[in-house]
């Protein structure tokens, strides 16, 4: 579904994303684990064209990423995205906050983007707080309506960089449980976490990234007990 073809990209003299080779099937959950600056939020962010890429070619369904206009808009409606800070808009209720997108970019009418976005928000658990404004819920609230309003663009594939990380504890499982759920209703996804139980559970791969590379991918229960680089190795016996 999508495929990374050796991409590459710099921030000035850092060589950020290095010969990224990788790609994600229909269905898949990828996790997308390594040290802090290894580049996996930048990963993220060229999916979606937030960054631009120097070399290499990123395509969705086979179709190489848009640069402009129109087109742009729905690549970013067809790979939705969640951030660790929510990006809700603030003077917007909840419910709004999930049809817009609804409106602007599928031009669905307003009945059904209202209609759509309760099935949604009751889907995540906030049916009830469709009515306030998100400076009202609390940070788990606000996460799930986030990515409500990603799902209501009904994408092909749905990008998390570390959307808990931001969270007090007793608010990050009923996130990664949302997160859970979206998985096993086969929703494709790339999700960059410190949460080695969600790896554990819920990905299908894990990519593990340091200094722009790619160094390992495997599935979670050999990554995790038996990871083969010594990069990969020094990482979980730091966080495990
Ligand atoms: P973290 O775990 O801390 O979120 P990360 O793996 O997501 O780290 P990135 O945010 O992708 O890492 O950043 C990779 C490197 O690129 C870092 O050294 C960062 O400082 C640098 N960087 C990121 N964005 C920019 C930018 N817009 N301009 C210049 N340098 C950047
Ligand atoms: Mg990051």
């Amino acid at each position: 579904l999508v495929v990374l073809d050796n991409v590459n990209k710099h921030f000035g003299a850092l060589h950020v994303l290095q010969d990224i080779d990788l790609t994600i099937h229909r269905g898949e959950v990828v996790v997308v684990i390594g040290p802090s600056g290894s580049g996996k939020s930048t990963l993220c962010r060229t999916i979606n064209r937030l960054e631009t890429v120097d070399t290499g070619s990123i395509s969705i369904d086979g179709k190489p990423l848009p640069q402009e206009g129109r087109e742009l808009a729905r690549l970013r409606a067809d790979v939705g995205m969640v951030f660790q800070s929510f990006n809700l808009f603030a003077h917007k209720t909840v419910l709004e906050n999930v049809m817009l997108g609804q409106i602007k970019v599928r031009k669905t009418d307003r009945a059904a983007a209202s209609k759509k976005a309760r099935d949604l928000l009751d889907r995540v658990g906030v049916g009830t707080q469709a009515d306030k404004y998100p400076a009202q819920l609390s940070g788990g609230q606000q996460q799930r309506v986030a990515i409500a309003r990603a799902l209501a663009m009904d994408p092909k594939v749905m990008l998390f960089d570390e959307p808990t990380s931001a969270l007090d504890p007793e608010m990050i499982n009923e996130v990664l449980e949302v997160m859970q759920q979206l998985a096993r209703d086969g929703m494709t996804m790339v999700v960059v976490t410190h949460e080695m139980g969600f790896a554990r559970s819920a990905a299908n791969r894990v990519v593990f990234m340091a200094d722009g590379r790619i160094i390992e991918e495997a599935e979670p229960n050999q990554f995790f007990n038996n990871p083969r680089s010594d990069r990969a190795k020094d990482f979980l016996s730091k966080i495990l």
